[in-house]
């Protein structure tokens, strides 16, 4: 392990703008780390030797010229394979994109190299984002780093467990149901999914279009902030990005909680929570309380109906997103002569797991004549009283406070049962329905496992997140230890 190897986008940044490294050492360093550590953790689908290299002589080659470097300037990141990066192949975790190499770069992609950030891989998920623990993925799981037997978490899997093993300073995730902040809990890291709309998505292979949103992984909330900063912001590519403005997200990381009022949804304690990591989520509660902030009990009363709905929702929307992989113009196409219908009949076969194959199944009959009514309509219904709940709870309360997730990461394998790696998801879920936003923060560890503290914020106010986040980091120590590797 070199001392670069859990410095922060931040510190990295700083001993690259100094001159004390240069941008091809600090990637030199990850490239290293991958090295030494990938056979254990398989974050990576593919790592971005040749590229990486290159981008880092271009940044030292500026500085040499007395150029100004951008904010990340030398920072290596890992981007979620979902999204699409020029010549870089780009497989959305599945086999029927498995030699896919796109002709273009998502707007994520490209703003974080114009910000200086030097790609070193794309990190591993559950194929199409779907899934919790990347076991889902068409190529192989990924492990988590504080315990190899265990999962990253899912789906943005690769990415948090790059960060937490050090492989990337920095990572990119998406987030439709959990899968940032669900796998950055696991894995100790910080985690954020913007408001819907904040970020654009052009480029980010869809999963399910009303919910999907791009979001920053880091060491630190700085760091995060430092992320987002690069890539929120309108872009005519993508409809759904809001254009309003963006502030400075830096500039609310130190600020204090004095005054901020802190609802704690009581909902989000009763769904199997365990008992530990509900204690380690109280006990960052009562800090923020003795940092300043007021804190109150609430209710989201519909909180119930969201697992349900959003199991009718996302595979709605996927079923009509993956309708695209036909075996036509991309991807994997099948070799048996089938005819034109067969063609694309087999190339799904072959190309799609299981997960996905259910998924899409479950979407079309709820979206189908004589069903639409019963499930897509009543769970949209639903999701527009979920959303009513945040509105009126954010009339009270600045942020909202709860676990991630229910429990620790879980072993490879243990949850087996469909049903049961879908129902852990019910305290990331609500919040995609809702669209506001939403950041993990590392509070503390059950048996030697993170745990993760939700702090939950109305849309657009990404900046109390910083503040409340970076508050709360600053008074703690968690953020601070990472895994023996
Ligand atoms: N686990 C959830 C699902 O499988 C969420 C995944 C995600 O956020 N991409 O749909």
């Amino acid at each position: 392990m070199s001392n670069l190897t859990y410095l922060t986008a931040q510190e990295l940044r700083a001993k690259i703008g100094s001159g004390e490294i240069s941008a091809r050492e600090a990637v030199m360093a990850s490239l290293q780390r991958i090295n030494a550590v990938e056979d254990e953790i398989r974050a990576f689908l593919t790592v971005a030797t040749h590229e990486a290299l290159e981008q880092a002589d271009a940044i030292d080659e500026r500085r040499a010229k007395g150029e100004d470097l951008p904010p990340l300037a030398g920072v290596p990141i890992a981007l979620k394979d979902n999204m699409c990066t020029t010549g870089i192949r780009t497989t959305a975790g599945s086999v029927i994109l498995g030699d896919f190499i796109p002709p273009y770069s998502a707007t994520v992609a490209s703003r974080l190299e114009a910000a200086g950030a030097i790609l070193v891989g794309k990190a591993n998920l559950d194929e199409f984002a779907m899934g919790s623990s990347t076991e889902n993925s068409g190529f192989f799981t990924s492990r988590n780093p504080w315990d190899t037997e265990r999962v990253p978490g899912g789906s943005s899997g690769g990415s948090a467990a790059a960060v937490a093993a050090g492989e990337a300073t920095i990572a990119l995730g998406s987030d439709t149901g959990g899968s940032i902040r669900q796998p950055a809990a696991f894995c100790g890291v910080v985690g954020l999914k913007p408001t819907y709309g904040r970020v654009s998505r052009y480029g980010l292979i869809a999963y399910a279009s009303s919910l999907d949103q791009i979001g920053p992984l880091g060491h630190s909330v700085y760091d995060c902030a430092l992320q987002l900063n690069a890539i929120a912001g309108h872009d005519p590519l993508d409809s759904t990005s809001a254009n309003i403005a963006v502030p400075d997200f830096t500039a609310a990381c130190g600020g204090d909680v004095k005054g901020l009022r802190i609802g704690i949804p009581k909902e989000f304690f009763e769904q199997g929570v365990s008992a530990e990591v509900a204690e380690s989520v109280q006990k960052a509660i009562e800090k923020l309380q003795e940092l300043g902030a007021t804190v109150e009990e609430c209710s989201l009363p519909h909180t119930e109906y969201a697992l349900a709905a959003y199991y009718i929702i996302a595979p709605a929307e996927c079923s009509s997103n993956l309708a695209r992989f036909d075996g036509v113009k991309y991807g994997h196409r099948t070799n048996e002569l089938a005819g034109h219908i067969g063609l694309t009949e087999k190339t799904r076969d072959e190309g799609f797991g299981d997960e996905v194959k259910q998924r899409i199944m479950i979407g079309t009959y709820a979206l189908s004549a004589g069903y639409y009514d019963a499930y897509y309509k009543r769970a949209q219904q639903a999701r527009t009283l979920i959303l009513r709940d945040y509105l009126a709870a954010f009339e009270r309360f600045d942020v909202l406070a709860t676990p991630v997730v229910p429990t620790p990461a879980f072993k490879a394998g243990e949850k087996a049962d469909p049903m049961a790696m879908k129902l852990a998801d019910v305290c990331t879920l609500p919040i995609n329905l809702a669209g506001v936003p939403a950041m993990s923060v590392p509070c503390g560890f059950v048996s030697g496992l993170p745990v993760g503290l939700q702090l939950i914020a109305k849309h657009f106010d990404e900046e109390t997140l910083f503040r409340v986040g970076s508050a709360y980091e600053q008074a703690t120590e968690w953020h601070h230890q990472h895994p023996t590797l």
